[in-house]
């Protein structure tokens, strides 16, 4: 007795007049939404908004110049940052992935590329199969390859001062480390957006691991909800399946760590279903447990804010920003340090006079020359042996030495003058002064 295979049930399609199209399609969105981060990618290091300078050891941010030993202020940002991602992904699971990481942007961006070289080749009605397939190739090879040259450059300036980066490119550097260093990223970059793109995000990234032991039961997903049996609207079209990059059917879960939080699959089953008069099957929702009426929910609810614990993240971030504005209000632009040197007592000069020897230190931590003027308070006739006063202090400059402070014996019967030395920047508003002891002997020698 053969058993017959019993035929799947189709679902059947109800006509419906078609919907008009939904309130907001994703894609286009992103797609802006790319443009604003990519733009801010390229002129962060050339705004100083955010770089490292591994050379020079400078951490820019937010238009600061920052030297290493500046660890407050690197501390608070570093940490602020950390806290920025990490409440992101508590709050909006892998949103960052789809809508902002350069990684996504490229890829989608290099397969934008790819699809337009193919229909650059189609119009060459007169050209072979294979003839058109070589002429899209070398499209979007030729552009893939200037594109990586530009974005190798705009991320080694992150790290490498950007005209000095640029240099290097236009004489074809590939002897220094920093011309190997820029030809190896751009070579990275090329295969990279080539042959990887968002694979690298399903198996590399270990920012993706980060978030999904980050999300919780509140974050935001993209989910599918459909009824079941009879009432069960999905058609089976999968176009959802077919858009998305990551090679995954949301139907299956909405916690595969797979899943980017793109939208593209809401817009591909909005497309389809709305044709026939019904909303689409997938959206964005909080959490495992959406509300069926989510958009009348309080607006801290809707913007995520769904329990105690991303309110803490928000107050930690809120802490560090706080630590940071105030570390920047507090940072001096040209750091003075001056300190006295003991390997001597004093000494007595030739003409009579007294001298005490001083360490000096002043940094310029601005992109602007500086003068820092020096003078000395309760000794009178003192001056330092400074081959000029005001020191000129170019920019990023460090003038360091020990210095003598010089004074006449004074018959005083004092061995110990409490005295203050003062410096002052040509643009800061007061003088940085220091305490400290001027020695001499007892009596003229
Ligand atoms: S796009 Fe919508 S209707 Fe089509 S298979 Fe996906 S969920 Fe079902
Ligand atoms: S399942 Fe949908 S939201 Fe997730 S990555 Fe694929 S297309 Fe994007």
């Amino acid at each position: 007795m053969s058993i017959q295979a019993e035929a799947p049930t189709r679902p059947k399609v109800e006509r419906l007049p078609p919907l008009p199209p939904p309130d907001t399609v994703y894609r286009p969105m992103r797609k802006r939404i790319h443009l604003a981060f990519f733009l801010a990618f390229v002129a962060a290091p050339f705004t100083n908004l955010m770089r490292f300078d591994i050379p020079r050891q400078r951490f820019y941010f937010a238009g600061f110049e920052l030297w290493i030993s500046e660890f407050a202020i690197i501390f608070f940002a570093l940490m602020f940052l950390m806290f920025v991602i990490a409440a992101s992904a508590i709050i909006h699971g892998r949103i960052y992935c789809s809508y902002a990481c350069p990684q996504m942007i490229f890829s989608e961006w290099s397969q934008d590329v790819e699809r337009w070289g193919k229909r650059v080749a189609q119009k060459l009605r007169a050209a072979s199969p294979a003839l058109k397939k070589r002429v899209a190739q070398a499209l979007f090879y030729a552009v893939l390859l200037v594109a990586s040259v530009f974005l190798a450059f705009v991320f080694t300036s992150y790290f490498v001062e950007p005209r000095d980066l640029l240099g290097r490119l236009l004489h074809f550097d590939l002897v220094t480390v920093g011309g190997i260093t820029g030809a190896t990223v751009t070579l990275i970059t090329f295969l990279d957006f080539t042959l990887v793109r968002q694979k690298f995000c399903t198996s590399v990234c270990p920012y993706g691991y980060i978030q999904g032991m980050l999300q919780d039961k509140h974050t935001l997903l993209v989910r599918y909800q459909d009824g079941v049996g009879e009432a069960k609207d999905c058609i089976e079209c999968k176009k959802c399946v077919r858009v998305c990059e990551m090679g995954i059917d949301i139907r299956d879960s909405p916690f595969q760590i797979e899943c980017v939080h793109c939208g593209d699959c809401i817009d591909a089953c909005e497309d389809v279903l709305r044709k026939v008069g019904k909303p689409g099957l997938i959206h964005y929702t909080w959490g495992e447990a959406p509300k069926a009426d989510a958009k009348a929910e309080p607006w801290y609810l809707r913007w995520g804010f769904r329990d105690a614990k991303r309110v803490v993240v928000l107050l930690i971030m809120a802490f560090y920003l706080t630590g940071l504005a105030l570390a920047l209000s507090l940072r001096r632009p040209v750091l003075v340090e001056i300190n006295p040197d003991r390997s001597t007592m004093y000494t007595v000069l030739d003409d009579g006079r007294i001298a005490n020897l001083i360490r000096l230190k002043l940094a310029n931590r601005t992109g602007r020359a500086a003068q820092v003027r020096l003078w000395v308070e309760d000794l009178p006739g003192a001056d330092l042996a400074l081959p000029a006063n005001p020191v000129l202090l170019q920019p990023g400059e460090t003038f360091e030495r020990t210095v003598e402070l010089r004074a006449p014996f004074a018959a005083d019967g004092q061995d110990v003058h409490h005295i203050r030395i003062l410096a002052q920047a040509n643009d800061a508003r007061k003088a940085d002064a220091e305490e400290m002891t001027f020695i001499t002997p007892l009596k003229r020698k």
